[in-house]
C-alpha cells in the first residue's frame, strides 16, 4: 500500500537517503530498526509525503506521491494517514479531548460530532476521567496513548509512527503497543514503525533495517550460512 522505490535525499551535503527501498502491503505492521542518523526518520517523513525526495518513487495505494502538489500532498496525510512521534505533539491549549477531536475537525467535522467520537476513545484507552486535562497535567504515558488515540481517531489506511514508545518506561511502553498494535488490526491499518527497541520491534509483522541511507531485510542472528 506504501512503497518507495531507489530514493535519494540529501540535507545539504549531508546524505541521509542514498536508493532506499521499502514497502508495506495493506494491514502489515512493518518495524524499521537501525542506527541513529542512519534515516530512519528521514524515510517515514519522505514515504508520508512531508518530504519530497532528490530521485526516486514514492507511492500510496499505488499513486505516486513524490509528484503530487502540496495541496494533494496534505490532504492525502489529513484524510488517509496517521502520525504519532516521539515528543511534544499535543497542543497544550486544548485539552485532552480536544487534542483526540482535532484531526477530525481540520478535516471538516463538526464541534459536537468530533467531541463525542474523541471521547469514545478514552475509555478503551485506560484514559477514561482525563478528557478535560491539558496536555501538561498528564503524564508521559498517558499523553502519549492520547496521541495514539488522535492518532487513530479519523481511522487512517497507514499509520506513521517514529519511536511511540521513545520516551517511555518498559510497561507504559508495552501498553500503548498492545494498544497500537490491537487497534490497528481491527482497523485494518497498515502501520509503519520506527524504533531501535528489539522488544518494540517484536510487535511487528516484518523488521528492516536501516543503515547509510539503504533499506535491508532483517536476518535474525544464527540464521543463514
Ligand atoms: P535517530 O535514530 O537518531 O532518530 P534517524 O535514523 O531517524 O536517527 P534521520 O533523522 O533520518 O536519522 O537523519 C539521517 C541523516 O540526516 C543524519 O545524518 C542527520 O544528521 C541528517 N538530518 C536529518 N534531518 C536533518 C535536517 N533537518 N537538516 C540537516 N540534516 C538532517
Ligand atoms: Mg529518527
Amino acid at each position: 500500500i506504501v512503497e518507495a522505490r531507489d530514493v535519494v535525499l540529501s540535507f545539504g551535503e549531508t546524505p541521509a537517503l542514498r536508493g532506499a527501498d521499502i514497502s508495506a502491503a495493506p494491514g502489515e505492521i512493518l518495524a524499521v530498526m537501525g542506527p541513529s542518523g542512519s534515516g530512519k526518520s528521514t524515510l517515514l517523513h519522505c514515504l508520508a509525503g512531508i518530504l519530497l525526495p532528490a530521485s526516486g518513487e514514492i507511492r500510496f495505494d499505488g499513486r505516486r506521491v513524490d509528484t503530487m502538489n502540496e495541496t494533494q500532498r496534505s490532504t492525502l496525510r489529513r484524510d488517509r494517514f496517521g502520525f504519532v512521534f516521539q515528543f511534544g505533539q499535543l497542543v497544550p491549549e486544548l485539552t485532552a479531548e480536544e487534542n483526540v477531536a482535532l484531526p477530525l475537525l481540520l478535516g471538516g467535522a463538526r464541534r459536537p460530532a468530533a467531541l463525542t467520537k474523541a471521547r469514545s476513545w478514552f475509555e478503551r484507552l485506560g484514559l477514561g476521567g482525563l478528557e478535560h486535562r491539558r496536555s501538561g497535567e498528564l503524564s508521559g504515558g498517558q499523553a502519549q496513548r492520547v496521541a495514539l488515540a488522535r492518532s487513530l481517531v479519523t481511522a487512517p489506511e497507514v499509520l506513521f509512527a517514529d519511536e511511540p514508545t521513545g520516551s517511555l518506561d518498559s510497561l507504559t511502553g508495552e501498553q500503548v503497543m498492545d494498544l497500537l498494535v490491537t487497534t490497528a488490526r481491527e482497523q485494518g491499518t497498515t502501520v509503519i514503525l520506527v524504533t531501535h527497541e528489539p522488544r518494540v520491534a517484536a510487535y511487528a509483522d516484518r523488521e528492516v533495517i536501516v543503515r547509510d541511507g539503504r533499506v535491508n531485510a532483517y536476518v535474525p542472528e544464527g540464521v543463514g550460512p
